[in-house]
């Protein structure tokens, strides 16, 4: 399935920021640690792929289904910054998705 990621704006697209709880969202604890510079990028990173291990692991088929044809994750970070929806093109294309880029 192909899917692109965006910044957060009003139309399409589906809210993957921790207030939307989708099961790509990271958690707000680690969001807030993150954003108050309690760990490192790395850190968040290595974070977040852990927590879609877990995530994926409780249900593979679910986890792989969730992305719909030409779906645009959004996340309010600015493209220049870093944001967890880069990381999870990563993953999703692992899985098999194919990455269409930030619009
Ligand atoms: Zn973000």
């Amino acid at each position: 399935m192909r899917f692109y990621t965006t910044q957060h704006r009003l139309g399409r697209g589906t809210d993957v920021t921790w207030r939307a709880k989708h099961l790509f969202s990271p958690t707000y604890d680690l969001v807030r640690a993150y954003k108050e510079s309690r760990i490192d990028w790395d850190t968040y990173r290595e974070k977040y792929l852990n927590l879609l291990r877990i995530r994926y692991s409780a249900d593979p088929e679910k986890f792989v289904q969730t992305v719909k044809p030409n779906e645009i994750f959004m996340c309010f970070c600015n493209p220049k910054d870093h944001c967890h929806r880069q990381i999870l093109a990563g993953v999703l294309t692992k899985l098999g998705h194919e990455y269409g880029g930030e619009i």
